[in-house]
């Protein structure tokens, strides 16, 4: 049996540390641009709460943790995926 040792990320908004599967990742590809769940290279997690996927700073935090501005089309995106976060 192989032992996966959880991958732990920190929120861009709370600031607490999660298991890698209880987060969203926010990816900004070198090719592919900005895309959630997918994509190599710089990376930025959230955890899928509704207090940090509504935090209204949460745009500025991506942006800087991703070194990268967000586009509208990524907020459409990602508003249809946080739409069923508690
Ligand atoms: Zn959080």
């Amino acid at each position: 049996m192989i032992q996966k040792t959880p991958v732990i990320r920190k929120c861009v908004s709370c600031r607490i540390t999660f298991d890698r599967n209880n987060l969203l990742k926010i990816t900004k590809d070198h090719k592919l641009g900005i895309m959630l769940n997918q994509g190599m290279g710089r990376s930025a997690y959230i955890c899928k709460s509704k207090k940090c996927s509504s935090d209204s700073k949460l745009k500025k935090k991506l942006q800087k943790a991703l070194k990268s501005a967000l586009n509208h089309d990524f907020f459409d995106i990602f508003e249809r995926e946080i739409a069923n976060y508690k």
